[in-house]
C-alpha cells in the first residue's frame, strides 16, 4: 500500500487543497493530510478547527482513503515516522516555484529518500489561495465554489460580517 503526506496550514483549507488532495489520491492508496501547528505563523484558525474544517469537505467516498492528522517538527521526521512514500505538494504559478523548490531540496537533502511529488490544480484555482479568501470575507465578499460550505460558514462566524447587500 502506497501512502502519501499532504502537508500544509491549511488556514482554511480551500478548494485548491482538495483539488490537490483528489489528485493525490489518484497516485496513492492513501493520504495522510499532515495540517501545521504553525507557531511561528499565526493563524486565523486552531489546529483543531483547521481539522475539523477538512473533515467536513471530504466526500464519503474519500473518507476511508485520507488521514487528517496535526502535526510540528520537521516535517521529514514525521513523514519517516509514518513510513510515507512521498510528499505531495501543490503548485500554481512560477512564484509558489522558488520556495516550493527550496523546500524539497532542503527535504532532499535531510531524507534522501523521500521525494516531493508536485501536482498542479484545476486551472480554475490557480488564484486561489487561503490568504485571498480570508480577505474577502473580512470585506464581505461571497466565497462560494472557492471554499467548501462548511468552510464558509465557519470563516463568517470568524470573521464576522455580514455579505454586502446587493443593490
Ligand atoms: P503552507 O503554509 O505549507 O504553504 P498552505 O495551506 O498554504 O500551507 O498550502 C499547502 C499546500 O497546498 C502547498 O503545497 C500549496 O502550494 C498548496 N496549495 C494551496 N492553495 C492551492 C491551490 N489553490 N491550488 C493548488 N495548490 C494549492
Amino acid at each position: 500500500m502506497r501512502v502519501g503526506m499532504f502537508p500544509g496550514t491549511f488556514d482554511p483549507v480551500t478548494s485548491g487543497h482538495l483539488d490537490i488532495l483528489h489528485r493525490a489520491l489518484q497516485v496513492f492508496d492513501r493520504v495522510i493530510v499532515a495540517v501545521a501547528h504553525r507557531h511561528q505563523k499565526q493563524t486565523l484558525f486552531s489546529a483543531e478547527e483547521r481539522i475539523e474544517m477538512i473533515r467536513d469537505s471530504i466526500s464519503k467516498g474519500d473518507a476511508g482513503r485520507i488521514e487528517i492528522v496535526p502535526f510540528e517538527g520537521l516535517l521529514v521526521d514525521f513523514a519517516r515516522a509514518r513510513k510515507v512514500a512521498g510528499i505531495v505538494r501543490g503548485l500554481r504559478f512560477v512564484s509558489d516555484f522558488e520556495y516550493e523548490f527550496q523546500m524539497a531540496l532542503m527535504n532532499q537533502k535531510l531524507a534522501p529518500n523521500l521525494p516531493t511529488i508536485f501536482l498542479m490544480p484545476s486551472e480554475k484555482y490557480t488564484y486561489l489561495n487561503s490568504s485571498l479568501v480570508k480577505e474577502i470575507v473580512r470585506n464581505g465578499g461571497a466565497v462560494g465554489g472557492l471554499v467548501p460550505p462548511a468552510v464558509a460558514r465557519s470563516l463568517k462566524k470568524k470573521l464576522g460580517r455580514a455579505e454586502r447587500q446587493k443593490t
